[in-house]
Protein backbone atom coordinates (compact mmCIF):
# COMPACT_ATOMS: atom_id res chain seq x y z
CA UNK A 1 0.00 0.00 0.00
CA UNK A 2 1.44 3.80 -0.94
CA UNK A 3 0.51 5.99 2.13
CA UNK A 4 0.43 8.49 -0.50
CA UNK A 5 -2.43 6.72 -2.47
CA UNK A 6 -5.78 8.22 -0.75
CA UNK A 7 -7.55 5.64 -2.58
CA UNK A 8 -5.04 2.02 -1.11
CA UNK A 9 -4.95 3.99 2.32
CA UNK A 10 -9.24 4.28 2.13
CA UNK A 11 -9.72 0.78 1.15
CA UNK A 12 -7.25 -0.69 4.10
CA UNK A 13 -9.36 1.10 6.58
CA UNK A 14 -11.67 -1.27 7.91
CA UNK A 15 -13.99 1.16 9.54
CA UNK A 16 -13.58 -0.11 12.99
CA UNK A 17 -13.94 3.31 14.46
CA UNK A 18 -10.79 2.44 17.07
CA UNK A 19 -9.38 5.83 16.44
CA UNK A 20 -12.81 7.99 17.36
CA UNK A 21 -12.89 8.25 21.10
CA UNK A 22 -9.35 9.33 20.95
CA UNK A 23 -9.02 11.85 17.71
CA UNK A 24 -8.99 15.21 18.97
CA UNK A 25 -10.71 17.22 16.66
CA UNK A 26 -14.02 14.80 16.91
CA UNK A 27 -13.69 15.48 20.57
CA UNK A 28 -14.78 18.97 19.95
CA UNK A 29 -16.92 18.51 16.74
CA UNK A 30 -18.40 15.17 16.83
CA UNK A 31 -19.88 14.79 13.38
CA UNK A 32 -18.26 11.52 10.84
CA UNK A 33 -16.83 14.13 8.61
CA UNK A 34 -14.28 15.41 11.15
CA UNK A 35 -12.62 11.99 12.06
CA UNK A 36 -9.90 10.02 11.20
CA UNK A 37 -12.35 7.53 9.43
CA UNK A 38 -13.89 10.32 7.78
CA UNK A 39 -11.14 11.89 7.04
CA UNK A 40 -9.75 8.81 5.00
CA UNK A 41 -13.34 8.11 3.20
CA UNK A 42 -13.39 11.44 1.83
CA UNK A 43 -9.66 11.23 0.55
CA UNK A 44 -10.90 8.30 -1.07
CA UNK A 45 -14.01 9.94 -2.64
CA UNK A 46 -11.23 12.64 -3.95
CA UNK A 47 -8.76 10.52 -5.63
CA UNK A 48 -11.61 8.66 -7.01
CA UNK A 49 -13.06 12.03 -8.39
CA UNK A 50 -16.46 11.69 -6.36
CA UNK A 51 -15.37 14.59 -4.16
CA UNK A 52 -14.32 18.29 -5.68
CA UNK A 53 -11.62 19.71 -3.26
CA UNK A 54 -14.27 22.91 -2.86
CA UNK A 55 -14.63 24.87 0.49
CA UNK A 56 -16.07 22.74 2.21
CA UNK A 57 -13.64 20.00 2.23
CA UNK A 58 -11.39 22.92 2.85
CA UNK A 59 -12.81 23.57 5.92
CA UNK A 60 -13.03 19.84 6.83
CA UNK A 61 -9.31 18.59 5.60
CA UNK A 62 -8.07 22.04 7.67
CA UNK A 63 -9.80 20.75 10.87
CA UNK A 64 -7.10 18.07 11.53
CA UNK A 65 -5.00 18.94 14.34
CA UNK A 66 -2.61 16.08 12.90
CA UNK A 67 -2.03 15.26 16.65
CA UNK A 68 -1.08 11.15 15.51
CA UNK A 69 -3.99 9.73 17.97
CA UNK A 70 -5.69 7.91 15.53
CA UNK A 71 -2.35 6.13 14.13
CA UNK A 72 -1.03 4.92 17.47
CA UNK A 73 -4.38 3.01 18.00
CA UNK A 74 -5.06 2.25 14.15
CA UNK A 75 -4.80 -1.66 13.62
CA UNK A 76 -3.83 -0.75 10.50
CA UNK A 77 -1.61 1.49 11.40
CA UNK A 78 -2.89 4.18 8.64
CA UNK A 79 -1.25 7.40 8.33
CA UNK A 80 -4.41 10.08 8.62
CA UNK A 81 -2.31 13.01 9.37
CA UNK A 82 0.28 12.20 6.45
CA UNK A 83 -2.67 11.69 4.35
CA UNK A 84 -3.84 14.97 5.56
CA UNK A 85 -0.88 17.05 5.31
CA UNK A 86 -0.49 15.89 1.40
CA UNK A 87 -4.18 16.81 0.42
CA UNK A 88 -3.50 20.13 1.86
CA UNK A 89 -0.73 20.99 -0.37
CA UNK A 90 -3.43 19.99 -2.77
CA UNK A 91 -5.58 22.57 -1.17
CA UNK A 92 -2.80 25.19 -1.23
CA UNK A 93 -2.22 24.83 -4.90
CA UNK A 94 -5.98 24.90 -6.11
CA UNK A 95 -6.64 28.23 -3.36
CA UNK A 96 -3.52 29.65 -2.54
CA UNK A 97 -2.28 30.20 1.14
CA UNK A 98 -3.65 33.71 3.21
CA UNK A 99 -1.41 36.43 2.84
CA UNK A 100 -0.56 36.36 6.64
CA UNK A 101 0.92 32.98 6.46
CA UNK A 102 2.91 33.66 3.27
CA UNK A 103 4.45 36.55 4.87
CA UNK A 104 5.26 34.33 8.24
CA UNK A 105 7.13 31.98 6.01
CA UNK A 106 8.69 34.27 3.85
CA UNK A 107 10.42 35.50 7.22
CA UNK A 108 10.97 32.33 8.33
CA UNK A 109 13.14 31.97 5.36
CA UNK A 110 14.99 35.18 5.75
CA UNK A 111 16.07 35.12 9.15
CA UNK A 112 17.94 38.52 8.77
CA UNK A 113 14.85 40.44 7.88
CA UNK A 114 12.87 37.99 10.13
CA UNK A 115 15.33 39.44 13.28
CA UNK A 116 14.40 43.47 12.25
CA UNK A 117 11.16 42.33 12.17
CA UNK A 118 11.10 40.96 15.82
CA UNK A 119 13.56 43.97 17.33
CA UNK A 120 10.72 46.59 16.07
CA UNK A 121 8.17 43.67 17.99
CA UNK A 122 10.01 44.07 20.66
CA UNK A 123 10.08 48.09 20.29
CA UNK A 124 6.82 48.63 19.76
CA UNK A 125 4.93 45.42 21.39
CA UNK A 126 3.34 47.64 24.28
CA UNK A 127 1.47 49.86 21.96
CA UNK A 128 -0.64 46.46 21.48
CA UNK A 129 0.34 43.77 24.16
CA UNK A 130 0.96 44.08 27.79
CA UNK A 131 2.75 42.04 29.85
CA UNK A 132 1.29 39.02 31.78
CA UNK A 133 1.71 39.42 35.06
CA UNK A 134 2.94 36.14 36.09
CA UNK A 135 5.31 36.64 33.39
CA UNK A 136 3.73 34.09 30.65
CA UNK A 137 4.07 36.10 27.61
CA UNK A 138 1.50 39.37 26.14
CA UNK A 139 -1.97 40.03 26.51
CA UNK A 140 -3.61 41.46 24.01
CA UNK A 141 -5.17 44.87 24.68
CA UNK A 142 -7.66 44.73 22.25
CA UNK A 143 -9.11 42.93 19.10
CA UNK A 144 -6.72 42.31 16.68
CA UNK A 145 -6.91 40.74 12.80
CA UNK A 146 -6.96 36.66 13.72
CA UNK A 147 -6.53 37.86 17.56
CA UNK A 148 -9.38 38.14 20.16
CA UNK A 149 -9.19 40.63 23.10
CA UNK A 150 -7.37 39.50 25.95
CA UNK A 151 -5.52 36.62 24.32
CA UNK A 152 -1.78 35.29 25.75
CA UNK A 153 0.36 35.13 22.85
CA UNK A 154 4.14 34.46 23.28
CA UNK A 155 6.68 36.58 24.92
CA UNK A 156 9.39 38.09 22.35
CA UNK A 157 12.91 38.44 22.90
CA UNK A 158 14.90 41.64 22.93
CA UNK A 159 17.49 39.60 21.50
CA UNK A 160 17.38 36.36 19.98
CA UNK A 161 19.30 33.33 20.96
CA UNK A 162 21.22 32.82 17.53
CA UNK A 163 22.08 35.99 18.40
CA UNK A 164 23.23 36.28 21.93
CA UNK A 165 26.10 33.28 21.91
CA UNK A 166 29.01 33.18 19.91
CA UNK A 167 29.34 30.23 16.58
CA UNK A 168 31.71 27.94 19.12
CA UNK A 169 31.40 27.45 22.91
CA UNK A 170 34.40 25.45 24.00
CA UNK A 171 34.83 22.87 26.69
CA UNK A 172 38.07 21.83 28.39
CA UNK A 173 38.12 17.77 28.04
CA UNK A 174 36.87 17.90 24.17
CA UNK A 175 35.06 14.18 24.92
CA UNK A 176 31.93 15.16 23.11
CA UNK A 177 30.70 17.84 20.79
CA UNK A 178 27.06 18.63 20.05
CA UNK A 179 25.64 21.18 17.96
CA UNK A 180 22.10 23.33 18.49
CA UNK A 181 19.23 23.34 16.38
CA UNK A 182 17.15 25.92 18.55
CA UNK A 183 13.98 25.75 16.58
CA UNK A 184 11.96 29.69 15.88
CA UNK A 185 9.90 29.66 18.82
CA UNK A 186 12.75 29.45 20.96
CA UNK A 187 15.70 31.41 19.01
CA UNK A 188 12.77 34.43 19.37
CA UNK A 189 9.83 34.10 22.02
CA UNK A 190 11.23 32.09 24.59
CA UNK A 191 15.20 32.18 24.71
CA UNK A 192 15.14 30.94 28.23
CA UNK A 193 15.08 27.48 26.63
CA UNK A 194 18.42 27.90 24.23
CA UNK A 195 20.13 29.68 27.94
CA UNK A 196 18.95 26.98 29.75
CA UNK A 197 20.39 24.17 27.12
CA UNK A 198 23.72 26.60 27.15
CA UNK A 199 24.12 26.35 30.79
CA UNK A 200 23.44 22.04 31.07
CA UNK A 201 26.36 22.05 28.30
CA UNK A 202 28.46 23.91 30.17
CA UNK A 203 27.69 22.11 33.61
CA UNK A 204 28.91 19.24 31.56
CA UNK A 205 31.66 20.22 29.66
CA UNK A 206 30.29 19.29 26.59
CA UNK A 207 31.63 21.68 23.44
CA UNK A 208 28.27 22.96 21.39
CA UNK A 209 28.19 24.74 18.05
CA UNK A 210 25.39 26.75 17.60
CA UNK A 211 25.40 27.67 13.81
CA UNK A 212 23.93 31.04 13.26
CA UNK A 213 22.72 29.70 9.21
CA UNK A 214 20.22 27.00 10.42
CA UNK A 215 16.64 28.01 9.44
CA UNK A 216 13.69 27.41 10.27
CA UNK A 217 12.85 22.98 9.92
CA UNK A 218 9.80 23.71 7.59
CA UNK A 219 7.40 22.20 10.18
CA UNK A 220 4.93 25.37 10.05
CA UNK A 221 4.93 25.64 6.10
CA UNK A 222 4.38 21.63 5.58
CA UNK A 223 1.56 21.53 8.20
CA UNK A 224 0.02 24.48 6.21
CA UNK A 225 0.90 22.84 2.48
CA UNK A 226 3.38 25.52 1.54
CA UNK A 227 5.34 23.02 -0.38
CA UNK A 228 7.74 25.72 -1.99
CA UNK A 229 9.08 26.89 1.35
CA UNK A 230 9.28 23.54 3.08
CA UNK A 231 11.86 22.14 0.65
CA UNK A 232 13.75 25.56 0.44
CA UNK A 233 14.39 25.79 3.46
CA UNK A 234 14.59 21.82 4.43
CA UNK A 235 17.35 21.62 1.45
CA UNK A 236 19.73 24.55 3.06
CA UNK A 237 19.65 22.61 6.75
CA UNK A 238 20.30 19.31 5.39
CA UNK A 239 23.26 20.85 3.65
CA UNK A 240 24.24 22.95 6.65
CA UNK A 241 23.57 19.49 9.12
CA UNK A 242 26.30 17.32 6.25
CA UNK A 243 28.48 20.32 7.34
CA UNK A 244 28.06 19.87 10.75
CA UNK A 245 28.54 16.01 10.43
CA UNK A 246 31.06 15.32 8.11
CA UNK A 247 33.62 18.79 9.04
CA UNK A 248 32.72 19.32 12.61
CA UNK A 249 32.54 15.34 13.51
CA UNK A 250 29.76 16.72 15.75
CA UNK A 251 28.49 13.43 18.16
CA UNK A 252 24.73 14.68 18.07
CA UNK A 253 22.70 18.00 16.39
CA UNK A 254 20.57 18.44 19.81
CA UNK A 255 16.52 20.17 19.38
CA UNK A 256 15.05 21.45 22.68
CA UNK A 257 11.88 20.77 20.68
CA UNK A 258 9.15 18.27 19.87
CA UNK A 259 7.78 19.48 16.69
CA UNK A 260 10.83 20.26 15.03
CA UNK A 261 12.53 17.16 15.83
CA UNK A 262 9.54 15.50 14.17
CA UNK A 263 10.61 17.09 11.48
CA UNK A 264 13.89 16.69 10.63
CA UNK A 265 13.69 13.18 12.00
CA UNK A 266 10.74 11.67 10.72
CA UNK A 267 8.97 14.17 7.94
CA UNK A 268 11.91 15.31 5.66
CA UNK A 269 12.69 12.05 4.50
CA UNK A 270 8.71 11.27 4.09
CA UNK A 271 8.59 14.62 1.90
CA UNK A 272 10.90 14.13 -0.18
CA UNK A 273 10.14 10.30 -0.81
CA UNK A 274 6.70 12.09 -2.08
CA UNK A 275 8.19 14.54 -4.11
CA UNK A 276 10.11 11.48 -5.66
CA UNK A 277 13.25 12.79 -4.99
CA UNK A 278 15.72 9.92 -4.08
CA UNK A 279 19.00 11.59 -3.59
CA UNK A 280 17.41 13.98 -1.05
CA UNK A 281 15.25 11.81 0.97
CA UNK A 282 18.82 9.62 1.30
CA UNK A 283 20.17 12.22 2.81
CA UNK A 284 17.27 13.56 4.90
CA UNK A 285 17.78 9.97 6.59
CA UNK A 286 21.12 10.07 6.50
CA UNK A 287 21.63 13.48 8.67
CA UNK A 288 18.13 12.45 10.96
CA UNK A 289 20.78 9.69 12.27
CA UNK A 290 22.21 12.50 14.01
CA UNK A 291 19.58 13.77 15.47
CA UNK A 292 18.24 13.58 18.66
CA UNK A 293 15.59 15.42 21.14
CA UNK A 294 18.15 17.64 24.01
CA UNK A 295 16.01 15.50 26.94
CA UNK A 296 16.81 12.30 24.83
CA UNK A 297 20.48 12.53 23.98
CA UNK A 298 21.18 14.08 27.34
CA UNK A 299 19.61 11.35 29.44
CA UNK A 300 21.36 8.28 27.10
CA UNK A 301 24.34 9.72 26.12
CA UNK A 302 25.79 11.79 28.95
CA UNK A 303 26.14 11.32 33.15
CA UNK A 304 23.74 14.37 33.58
CA UNK A 305 20.92 12.41 35.16
CA UNK A 306 23.65 10.66 37.60
CA UNK A 307 25.17 14.18 38.21
CA UNK A 308 21.51 15.80 39.01
CA UNK A 309 20.45 12.91 41.21
CA UNK A 310 24.18 13.30 43.27
CA UNK A 311 24.56 17.25 43.30
CA UNK A 312 21.59 18.73 42.05
CA UNK A 313 19.23 20.94 43.87
CA UNK A 314 16.29 19.86 45.37
CA UNK A 315 13.88 22.19 44.39
CA UNK A 316 10.96 21.71 46.55
CA UNK A 317 7.99 22.62 43.52
CA UNK A 318 5.82 19.89 42.27
CA UNK A 319 5.93 19.30 37.76
CA UNK A 320 3.64 17.58 35.95
CA UNK A 321 4.52 16.47 32.24
CA UNK A 322 2.86 16.96 29.47
CA UNK A 323 3.62 14.81 26.58
CA UNK A 324 3.44 16.69 23.26
CA UNK A 325 2.44 14.54 20.65
CA UNK A 326 5.64 14.89 18.71
CA UNK A 327 7.49 13.52 21.30
CA UNK A 328 5.66 10.50 22.54
CA UNK A 329 3.71 9.42 19.85
CA UNK A 330 5.77 10.40 16.91
CA UNK A 331 9.25 9.87 18.48
CA UNK A 332 8.86 7.50 21.43
CA UNK A 333 10.54 9.95 23.71
CA UNK A 334 8.66 10.30 27.01
CA UNK A 335 10.73 8.94 29.70
CA UNK A 336 13.52 10.58 28.52
CA UNK A 337 12.11 13.89 30.26
CA UNK A 338 10.51 12.68 33.41
CA UNK A 339 13.55 10.59 34.77
CA UNK A 340 15.70 13.95 34.28
CA UNK A 341 12.98 15.80 36.25
CA UNK A 342 12.70 13.65 38.87
CA UNK A 343 15.90 13.66 40.64
CA UNK A 344 15.08 17.22 41.74
CA UNK A 345 11.32 18.00 41.30
CA UNK A 346 8.61 15.88 42.90
CA UNK A 347 6.90 14.69 39.70
CA UNK A 348 2.68 14.27 39.93
CA UNK A 349 1.27 12.71 36.60
CA UNK A 350 -1.61 14.63 34.92
CA UNK A 351 -5.03 12.51 34.50
CA UNK A 352 -3.95 11.63 30.52
CA UNK A 353 -0.85 13.57 29.57
CA UNK A 354 -0.79 11.86 26.32
CA UNK A 355 -3.80 13.97 25.46
CA UNK A 356 -3.41 16.43 22.65
CA UNK A 357 -2.99 20.27 23.91
CA UNK A 358 -4.98 21.41 20.91
CA UNK A 359 -1.97 23.75 19.45
CA UNK A 360 -2.97 22.43 15.66
CA UNK A 361 -0.33 24.78 13.25
CA UNK A 362 -0.62 28.19 11.87
CA UNK A 363 -4.44 27.44 10.56
CA UNK A 364 -6.02 26.13 14.11
CA UNK A 365 -4.30 28.91 15.89
CA UNK A 366 -5.35 31.74 13.54
CA UNK A 367 -8.50 31.34 10.93
CA UNK A 368 -10.14 28.20 13.67
CA UNK A 369 -9.07 29.00 17.03
CA UNK A 370 -12.19 28.40 18.24
CA UNK A 371 -11.47 24.40 17.81
CA UNK A 372 -7.92 24.83 19.12
CA UNK A 373 -9.82 27.12 22.55
CA UNK A 374 -11.93 23.71 22.66
CA UNK A 375 -9.32 21.07 22.41
CA UNK A 376 -7.52 23.25 25.04
CA UNK A 377 -10.00 22.93 27.67
CA UNK A 378 -10.00 19.76 28.94
CA UNK A 379 -5.93 19.78 29.08
CA UNK A 380 -6.42 23.20 31.60
CA UNK A 381 -8.73 21.43 34.07
CA UNK A 382 -6.46 18.39 34.17
CA UNK A 383 -3.10 20.60 34.94
CA UNK A 384 -5.34 22.76 37.61
CA UNK A 385 -6.29 18.97 39.19
CA UNK A 386 -2.62 18.23 39.93
CA UNK A 387 -1.71 21.41 41.50
CA UNK A 388 1.25 21.69 39.94
CA UNK A 389 3.27 24.26 40.50
CA UNK A 390 4.89 23.76 37.15
CA UNK A 391 3.70 21.46 33.96
CA UNK A 392 6.79 20.86 31.76
CA UNK A 393 7.05 20.00 27.47
CA UNK A 394 9.88 19.72 25.37
CA UNK A 395 7.79 21.45 23.07
CA UNK A 396 7.04 25.38 22.38
CA UNK A 397 3.99 24.66 20.31
CA UNK A 398 2.30 22.81 23.15
CA UNK A 399 3.80 26.14 25.77
CA UNK A 400 1.82 28.31 23.09
CA UNK A 401 -0.97 26.80 23.40
CA UNK A 402 -1.20 25.43 26.88
CA UNK A 403 -0.46 28.92 28.62
CA UNK A 404 -3.18 30.16 27.03
CA UNK A 405 -5.59 27.68 27.90
CA UNK A 406 -4.55 27.50 31.41
CA UNK A 407 -4.61 32.37 31.35
CA UNK A 408 -8.19 31.94 29.81
CA UNK A 409 -9.33 28.94 32.39
CA UNK A 410 -7.93 31.01 34.98
CA UNK A 411 -5.21 28.23 36.27
CA UNK A 412 -1.91 29.65 37.87
CA UNK A 413 0.55 26.75 36.98
CA UNK A 414 3.70 27.85 35.07
CA UNK A 415 4.75 26.42 31.87
CA UNK A 416 8.70 25.79 31.38
CA UNK A 417 10.24 23.48 29.01
CA UNK A 418 12.06 20.52 31.09
CA UNK A 419 15.68 22.11 30.14
CA UNK A 420 14.64 25.05 32.08
CA UNK A 421 13.46 23.50 34.98
CA UNK A 422 16.80 21.22 34.90
CA UNK A 423 18.88 24.24 34.64
CA UNK A 424 17.35 25.65 37.51
CA UNK A 425 18.33 22.73 39.58
CA UNK A 426 22.32 22.74 38.66
CA UNK A 427 24.36 23.25 41.88
CA UNK A 428 25.76 26.78 41.65
S1 LIG B 1 -4.35 13.38 13.52
FE1 LIG B 1 -5.51 13.79 15.44
S2 LIG B 1 -7.13 15.28 14.87
FE2 LIG B 1 -6.30 14.40 12.95
S3 LIG B 1 -7.65 12.68 12.51
FE3 LIG B 1 -5.96 11.82 13.69
S4 LIG B 1 -6.64 11.88 15.84
FE4 LIG B 1 -8.02 13.23 14.64
S1 LIG C 1 -8.72 2.81 13.45
FE1 LIG C 1 -7.79 2.72 11.38
S2 LIG C 1 -8.88 1.06 10.37
FE2 LIG C 1 -10.12 1.59 12.15
S3 LIG C 1 -11.60 3.15 11.40
FE3 LIG C 1 -9.84 4.28 12.18
S4 LIG C 1 -8.52 4.62 10.39
FE4 LIG C 1 -9.97 2.96 9.85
Amino acid sequence: MSIFNFSETSDACIKCGKCIPVCTIHQVNPDETTSPRGFIDLLGAYQQGHLPLDKEAKAIFESCFLCTNCVDVCPNSLPTDMVIEEVRADLAEKYGIAWFKRIAFWLLEHRAVMDLVMKFGFMFKTCALKEDPKGRGLIARFRMPLVKKGRLLPSMAKKSFLNSYPERIESTQKKQKVAIFIGCLANYNYTSIGDALVKILRYLDIEAVIPKTQQCCGAPAYFTGAQASVERMTKKNIVLFEALIEKEQVDAILIPEATCSAMVVHDWAIFFKNRKQPEWEARAKAVAQKVYMATEWLYSATDLHDRLAKEGKKIEATVTYHDPCHARKVQGIWQEPRKLLQENYHLTEMSDPNRCCGFGGVTMQTEKFHLAEAAGKPKAAMIRDTGATYVSAECSACRVQLSETMHSAGVETIFKNPLELIAEAIPE
